[in-house]
């Protein structure tokens, strides 16, 4: 997979509460192709291999139970430096952080609650896309 690309999941509140329209509105404002795109939902084994680096911490039951409690948008997102654009448009990972006008800001309701993820990495970019997408449902 080429390295403008990123991979998004719109969390299950954000999905609730009906803003999926709003968020990829904004994702394409913000000059990002969509390049894969699915409503689906995780299973407790996915949602704790997403999040294996926090299996540790206090809050990974919450995240997990969480991330599982219903569908999700998951996409591919296409832009020159798209991981770090990307990161910037959703905000910080406290909603309380985020800058005016980030996903984050606009459609977060707390921490576990935060509306998106976003790719940290090129790496984990193209880990998370091809967890969620075959090669024929990616476009170029
Ligand atoms: P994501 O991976 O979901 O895009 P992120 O990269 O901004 O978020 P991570 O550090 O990867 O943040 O944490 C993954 C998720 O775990 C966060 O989105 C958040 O919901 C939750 N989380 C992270 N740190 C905390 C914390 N200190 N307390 C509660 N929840 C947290
Ligand atoms: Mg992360």
């Amino acid at each position: 997979m080429p390295t403008n690309r990123t991979f998004t999941m719109i969390k299950p509140k954000a999905v609730e509460n009906g803003h999926i329209g709003a968020i990829l509105d904004k994702i394409g404002a913000s000059g990002f192709k969509i390049v894969a795109l699915k409503l689906t939902q995780l299973s407790k084994i996915d949602a704790e291999k997403f999040y294996a680096v926090h299996n540790e911490r206090p809050f990974f039951n919450e995240l997990v139970a969480f991330m599982t409690s219903g569908p999700i948008v998951a996409a591919v997102l296409e832009k020159e430096n798209a991981v770090e654009d990307y990161r910037a448009l959703i905000g910080a990972t406290n909603p309380e952080e985020a800058a005016e006008g980030t996903l984050r800001n606009l459609f977060a309701e707390s921490m576990t609650k935060n509306a998106v993820h976003g790719s940290d990495s090129d790496e984990n970019a193209a880990i998370e896309s091809a967890f969620h997408f075959s090669e024929r449902e990616m476009f170029a």
